[in-house]
């Protein structure tokens, strides 16, 4: 088996959609990035990828590739599933820590696991999504992401 850790944190602005684990959010700021900057799929491809052993997310997708601007950032997780199928590994389990202090995530935890887990092609069950406040501390807005993720190899 494998372990992959991943991490993310994009700055929130005004003028921007707010996309989280593939689903927009209504909010009056959103994330700044050269793709849509969903920051919770950022951080679980990163944890694939890490996994796996395979380079990160920046050197795969780098944000300065026109082909990449606004991008569905699924797209990078598709891929990095697809790669580490390629070595030999099958996602078995992913956790998810998203750190924001706007907008409450609650009224809609269910509905970005579930998404997750569409994505991720897991059960719900072996998908977890948490959200926590920085408890005011921060004095800019922003959301970040920790991804754990467990790959099984093949035939295990
Ligand atoms: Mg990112």
């Amino acid at each position: 088996m494998r372990v992959g850790l991943g991490f993310d944190l994009h700055r929130m602005v005004a003028g921007r959609k707010l996309i989280l684990c593939g689903v927009e959010i209504p909010s009056e700021l959103g994330l700044l990035g050269h793709s849509d900057a969903d920051v919770a799929l950022h951080a679980l491809t990163d944890a694939l990828l890490g996994a796996a052993g395979l380079p990160d997310i920046g050197i795969l997708f780098p944000d300065d590739d026109p082909r990449y601007q606004g991008a569905d950032s699924a797209l990078f997780l598709q891929t990095a599933l697809e790669l580490c199928r390629q070595k030999g590994y099958n996602l078995h389990q992913a956790d998810l820590i998203l750190i924001l202090d706007y907008p409450k995530i609650a009224p809609h935890r269910e509905k970005l696991r579930d998404n997750l887990a569409r994505l991720l092609r897991l059960p719900p069950e072996r998908v977890g999504l948490k959200a926590k406040s920085t408890e005011g501390l921060a004095s800019e807005k922003f959301v970040a992401a920790i991804a754990q993720v467990l790959l099984l190899e093949d035939g295990s």
